[in-house]
């Protein structure tokens, strides 16, 4: 196996290709791709209905502003607006998850004509400036002031706080299902719920990102899904577009009616729209979600298994382990040791978010790999 500084120093991995679960370096050596870069390639790399759509799209027709319907665009509508949850049937497409959900905060003082915006601790909802506002740590804040006002935070999970700081003024909140970024933190039984009986309550709307559980991962279309709450806004992004940067706001009537001026040149671009249309085709007819559901178990199963682990935690393929010694060092030796690949949250977590095309053999390997790793 190369050295040491191969990874985490000053001379990073060299990715030359991927397959499906595995990535390859410029050395030949295989990775398990237990990260998915972020939860991008949901059905594994380069797949080749994806890459197929893509490849006849860029021939066809690369772009053409969004003022001209073109198939691969309304294709993506209707795909989404027929998967979004309850009425959240009106799409906004965009190219990342930041702005997604920086769509979804204007829609929603517009459509309320209120301001404020209530999110939680430890939420991750990225870093352009509203987007940023909203997200909780401090580390990713520092130099870029002042910030958008109007945004509070609250304590994840905490049901009472939540509704107090609902008020007559406030335009939004904005909560991850499951945190991923702050720690894979599921909500806790009832909380989503509470959120939205605050919301409703206030005349505010409920927006729920699901950029990282959304599409599967979890083990529904969406987490929401699971907790029985219908939001009024559902972000996705990561991996819509299997890898290609692809992105949406789904609204429901109430805010798409009254949403007020927003655009973006790139908005809905057809080779996009086409990888988005075949990851979701297959995410759907793979039923991609119950397998995620089932594998997730078996994966938690064998992993609690491991004696010295502090917690294991999450929904379906969205999987964070809580290690003793730190997240770093089990991650280096997890890829340098045994080809797996994942990614830290937090200092202490290991997270997993593999493709979720996964197989019991795959996610039975890693859990072993991890096991000699903290032994
Ligand atoms: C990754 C992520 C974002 C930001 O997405 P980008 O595409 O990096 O802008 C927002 N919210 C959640 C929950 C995420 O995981």
């Amino acid at each position: 196996m190369p050295e040491a500084s191969f990874v985490f120093g000053e001379k990073p991995i060299r990715i030359e290709s991927g397959d499906g679960v595995h990535l390859y370096d410029d050395d030949g050596n295989a990775y398990l791709d237990f990260g998915a870069s972020y939860a991008c390639t949901p059905l594994g790399h380069s797949h080749p209905a994806v890459v197929e759509a893509v490849q006849e799209q860029v021939a066809e027709l690369t772009f053409v502003q969004g003022s001209y319907p073109v198939d691969a665009r309304d294709g993506l509508y209707e795909r989404l607006g027929r998967l979004g949850p309850g009425d959240c049937s009106n799409v906004w497409l965009c190219n990342s998850g930041t702005e997604a959900n920086e769509a979804a905060l204007k829609f929603a003082r517009h459509a309320t004509g209120n301001s404020e915006i209530v999110a939680a601790t430890r939420a991750f909802h990225g870093r352009t400036m509203g987007s940023l506002a909203a997200t909780w740590k401090d580390e990713y804040k520092e130099g870029f002031g002042p910030l958008p006002g109007g945004f509070t935070h609250v304590p994840y999970g905490d049901a009472e706080a939540l509704a107090e700081a609902v008020t007559a003024d406030t335009a939004a909140v904005i909560l991850e299902p499951v945190q991923g970024e702050g720690g894979i933190n599921p909500a806790p039984d009832g909380y989503l719920q509470a959120a939205r009986e605050a919301t409703d309550a206030a005349g505010a709307a409920l927006v729920f990102d699901e950029i990282q559980t959304g599409l599967g991962r979890t083990g529904s279309l969406w987490a929401c899904e699971d907790a029985g709450v219908t939001p009024d806004i559902l972000t996705t992004a990561k991996g819509l577009g299997n890898g290609l940067p692809v992105a949406a706001t789904l609204c429901a009537d109430w805010i798409a009616e009254d949403a007020g001026s927003h655009g973006s040149t790139f908005s809905g671009g057809p080779v996009v729209c086409a990888a988005a249309n075949a990851t979701l085709d297959a995410i759907v007819e793979e039923d991609l979600p119950a397998h995620a559901a089932s594998l997730g178990e078996t994966f938690k199963n064998r992993l609690e298994e491991i004696d010295d682990l502090r917690d294991v935690r999450g929904e379906g393929l969205l999987v964070g382990v809580e290690v003793k010694r730190g997240a770093n060092r089990a991650l280096r030796s997890l890829a340098l040791n045994h080809g797996v690949l994942a990614l830290p949250t937090g200092r202490t977590v290991v997270r997993f978010l593999p493709p979720l095309v996964a197989t019991e053999e795959d996610c039975l390997a890693v859990a072993d790999a991890l096991e000699s790793v903290v032994g």
